[in-house]
């Protein structure tokens, strides 16, 4: 049973839980169940559609929360990086008052990661002591990050993206225009792909970065165009990473053609140690926002050299 459906069923039998952790990786649709779930708790009139139940959409209720205006309804953002022990005992306030026009109040908290310790423990208190008819949603990415005592209150929905022949069939669904995505990697395609899976131009863009990263790889290095395009295009260091990913997988799997590298001598080796310099330069670009990506990008080419031309 999937989440949509298994939510809607402790609806209608009222045994909703009081707080729900939507865990995922990022893009994997668990702001969509949220937002899904919230709309559904707002709504006068709800719609059972196929398996599942649905906010009608047109309910005065359901305008107010398209209007962003739903009085029983609350988004924590939080203007810093962290989420706060104000955000929380806000929260907490909104939540005992009594709901104005619907059944349920609803808190939702996003990157719920981001919450101090005090902030966590001052939600530990609401989580244990529930008020009537209240459900607060938290959403991470990361949810290593949250407290245990945190996520052992919460019932959790643990969202695993689509990956390979699903997601591709799930995109073509959603945009009928992919129609030569079948080159694109079948089998390995993950949730980290949904741009070029939406975007022609994009999936263009990164046919010809791969190419250019293979190139790079069977000359030994001698291909500056690789620099150009790591300088130059937002997407190419994640697709660097997830080019070198696969071919790293292609290798426990011959049967599987994922790039004819014509019997060059790439071994498991070079490409552990391409994969780590190329995860190292991502990791020094996401934590230092002060570094000079211009100079991080040159030094991992570089590197790259080193490492395909032993
Ligand atoms: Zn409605």
């Amino acid at each position: 049973m999937n989440h949509q459906q298994l939510l809607s069923q402790q609806f209608s039998q009222k045994r909703l839980p009081h707080a729900i952790l939507i865990s995922g990786p990022k893009g994997s649709g668990k702001h969509v169940l949220a937002e899904w779930l919230t709309n559904l708790l707002s709504c006068n009139d709800v719609q059972q559609q196929a398996n599942f139940l649905k906010a009608c959409g047109h309910c005065k209720n359901c305008l107010l929360t398209r209007s962003q205006s739903y009085p029983d309804h609350l988004t924590l953002q939080s203007h810093t990086a962290t989420i706060g022990v104000d955000d929380i005992r806000h929260s907490n306030l909104f939540l005992q008052k009594t709901a104005h026009i619907g059944q349920y109040k609803t808190v939702l908290i996003p990157n719920a990661e981001t919450m101090t310790i005090a902030a966590a423990n001052a939600l530990l208190k609401t989580l244990e002591e529930p008020t009537a008819d209240s459900v607060i949603i938290l959403i991470t990415h990361d949810i290593e990050q949250l407290l245990p005592t945190v996520v052992s209150r919460c019932r959790l929905f643990s969202i695993q993206p689509l990956a390979g022949e699903q997601l591709i069939a799930q995109a073509k669904n959603s945009n009928s225009s992919l129609s030569n995505i079948e080159k694109l990697d079948t089998g390995f395609v993950n949730i980290s792909h949904i741009q070029e899976l939406e975007d022609q131009q994009i999936y263009k863009e990164y046919l010809q970065f791969k190419e250019t990263y293979i190139d790079f790889i069977l000359k030994n290095g001698k291909n500056k165009a690789l620099l150009e395009a790591l300088q130059t295009n937002q997407h190419a260091l994640r697709w660097l990473e997830k080019i070198t990913c696969n071919l790293q997988r292609a290798q426990h799997l011959p049967e599987h053609s994922y790039v004819d590298l014509n019997n060059s001598k790439l071994t498991a080796s070079v490409l552990n140690q391409l994969f780590g310099v190329i995860i190292n330069a991502n990791k020094t670009l996401k934590q230092y926002a002060q570094v000079n990506q211009q100079f991080v990008l040159e030094q991992l080419f570089f590197s790259m050299i080193k490492i395909v031309k032993s």
